[in-house]
């Protein structure tokens, strides 16, 4: 049988690209320029799209892959992916849940304590030779404090776990209540009136672009602290930035920006924040199984299994 033709729309780790293009012809349309020569010379052929978590699938790209009938996303996150359009036409939409779950939720605790603790200066001190600026800065405790999570799904669970061992209080803010202990707030700004650290840990995509605002940041307060493990749309920056510039919070851990990989000077300056380049999921152990979901996925596909994991 010959090999089924794909379109690779990221950069993918070098071992999920290996075992791609042993079992597949790969088409790469990683810029514009390479998406356009790809459609070009392959459009008609290609039968199925793999991306990562940033990777757009439109209605309109769609359209010009007739043959496509699986889009397998190197991620737990597809808000790029225009699913309803997928659906309308017979295409598989595949992500990588659970594998990743751990890895994002320890990051999420990471940043409260780089934070709370002011980590990366006390790092800074030492490695300056400062050792008394270091120990004579006090910081503020994380132990039993009060963490509010917007999202409470895998991730989100997977972080209220490692913090409830932290002695904290937990709070959340869904669409629904649901069957757990921790208290839920259906109001996103009453949970960030009652927490120290919200915990941005929900989808991203149209519903819950901005959804935390300049409102919800001012009701975080002088004590508080913004946590996103998230996407980078999820919070308006703009506003985040004036909060922390104002000292209307105590300042934000993030690894995921609105722009990635652009971060903002205005944050990239300030010592009263902590930032990663999107690590999340970035173990050689997690990346290794989800790149291994992805080619299970597009195997059974292309074999007429089950899907391990559909989104649709
Ligand atoms: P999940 O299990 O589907 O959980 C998502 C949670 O968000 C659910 O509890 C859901 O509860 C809530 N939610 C959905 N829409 C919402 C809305 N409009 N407003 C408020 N809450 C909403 O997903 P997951 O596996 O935990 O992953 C969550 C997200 O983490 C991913 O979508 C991705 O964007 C991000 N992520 C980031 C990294 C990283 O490297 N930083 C890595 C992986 C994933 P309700 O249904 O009750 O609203």
């Amino acid at each position: 049988m010959e090999k089924p033709h794909l379109l690779i729309l990221a950069p993918l780790a070098e071992f999920l690209m290996l075992e791609l293009t042993n079992h597949y012809h790969c088409h790469f349309g990683r810029t514009a320029d390479e998406l356009e020569e790809a459609l070009t010379n392959a459009g008609d052929q290609i039968s199925g799209v793999v991306g990562n978590g940033g990777s757009v699938v439109t209605d309109a790209l769609l359209a010009r892959l007739p043959a496509a009938k699986i889009v397998a996303i190197n991620g737990v996150g597809y808000d790029g992916v225009d699913v309803r359009a997928c659906a309308e036409r017979g295409v598989r939409v595949t992500n990588t849940p659970d594998v990743l779950t751990d890895d994002v939720a320890d990051i999420a605790v990471a940043l409260v304590l780089m934070t709370s603790r002011q980590l990366i200066i006390a790092n800074r001190d030492l490695h300056s030779g400062n050792w008394a600026a270091g120990t004579n800065r006090l910081t503020h405790k994380a132990s039993g404090k009060r963490a509010g999570i917007v999202g409470l799904g895998r991730i989100g669970k997977a972080i209220a776990r490692r913090l409830a061992a932290f002695d904290m209080q937990i709070g959340y803010f869904g669409r629904h209540r649901q069957d757990v202990e921790h208290r839920y707030f259906d109001d996103l700004t009453e949970l960030a009136v009652w927490c120290d650290f919200l915990i941005v840990a929900c989808p991203g995509g149209p519903q819950t672009f901005h959804l935390i605002t300049s409102e919800v940041l001012a009701a975080l307060g002088t004590t508080g602290t913004l946590i996103n493990v998230a996407r980078g749309p999820v919070v308006d920056e703009q506003a985040l930035i004036v909060a922390l510039e104002t000292g209307g919070i105590r300042g934000a851990g993030l690894d995921v920006f609105e722009n990635e990989p652009h971060v903002p000077e205005a944050l990239l300056k300030r010592s009263d924040v902590a930032l990663l380049p999107h690590v999340g999921s970035a173990t050689s152990e997690t990346r290794g199984a989800m790149a291994q979901l992805v080619l299970d996925n597009l195997e059974a596909h292309f074999q007429n299994r089950p899907l391990l994991t559909a989104v649709v």
